[in-house]
């Protein structure tokens, strides 16, 4: 198991031992060799002339230090080197490095949306003492920006709520989730979230853990709930279809890596029957 310890500010010497995770259009950027995946390091940026822009210091990944970086839109990528979406890349590079690279997206994002002040217009400068953005001219900080999302799995007996998303691929079912609104508690969007999307009221809301999604830049906050009223009636805008499922009969769900999945693997556990 490797440990990432984040930081803004960069070693002084150049390490060999580093990492490149480079995005060009939100794709990272990979070496492949037959059907292995890696993260770029210096001396293999250089053997291709790969010239990554606008770099930001991540962090050390045990000994190796990582950064993100920026490809303009233009360079060609070289053969036996692929762009890909980090989704894609799930399974086929090591968890570790899917979770920095995560962080690398959702920095780089934040980097290329906050070049200017959103109040005055002129250009930002990173700051020297935390990683955030100033404005010398008017004085506005901006740090990397974290959107907040619910994410629940309702319980009815032995029987958990799944929903077929418009945007999920086919025949996939996972739990409900949303973005939380400004002024709201996290329980309060789960009860939101639920009853907007299925029309169903929930209770005994109970917090189950979290992760990064940085797509670009959620947090997901998982629950667990409890059925407590209503029928379900979906709402078109999102949910093509949602339904009750025992642990037995489960349609396709997402991925092991998602925290929907440990979810619904929470349930399978808790729900076997025989
Ligand atoms: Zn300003």
């Amino acid at each position: 198991m490797m440990t990432f310890k984040p930081d803004f500010k960069p070693p002084t010497n150049q390490p060999q031992r580093d990492l490149w995770f480079v995005y060009q259009d939100q794709k990272l950027i990979v070496k492949v060799s037959g059907d292995t995946f890696s993260i770029p390091r210096s001396p293999d940026l250089r053997q291709v002339n790969l010239s990554p822009i606008r770099e930001q210091y991540l962090g050390a990944l045990d000994d190796r230090h990582c950064y993100a970086a920026e490809l303009p839109p233009d360079v060609p990528i070289p053969n036996e080197w692929s762009a890909s979406g980090l989704r894609e890349l799930f399974g086929l590079l090591e968890d570790e490095f899917i979770w920095v690279a995560g962080r690398a997206n959702q920095l780089v994002d934040w980097n290329q949306s906050h070049q200017f002040c959103g109040r005055c217009a002129n250009p930002t400068e990173d700051k020297i003492d935390e990683r955030a953005k100033i404005c010398h001219q008017c004085g506005l900080i901006n740090y990397p920006r974290l959107s907040p999302a619910i994410i629940v799995a309702v319980r009815k007996g032995n029987q958990i709520l799944l929903a077929h998303n418009k945007r999920f691929r086919a025949g996939y079912y996972s739990v409900l989730a949303g973005f939380v609104e400004p002024g709201e508690t996290l329980e309060g969007c789960v009860k939101r979230e639920v009853f907007e999307e299925v029309n169903i009221k929930v209770k005994d809301i109970r917090y189950f853990g979290s992760q990064p999604w940085p797509f670009p830049n959620s947090l997901m906050v998982a629950f667990t709930a409890e059925y407590a009223d209503g029928e379900i009636k979906v709402n078109k805008n999102e949910i093509v279809d949602a339904g009750w499922f025992s642990a037995d009969n489960l349609p396709r769900i997402p991925p092991k890596i998602t925290i929907a999945r440990w979810l619904i693997d929470w349930f399978k556990t808790n729900h076997q029957t025989g």
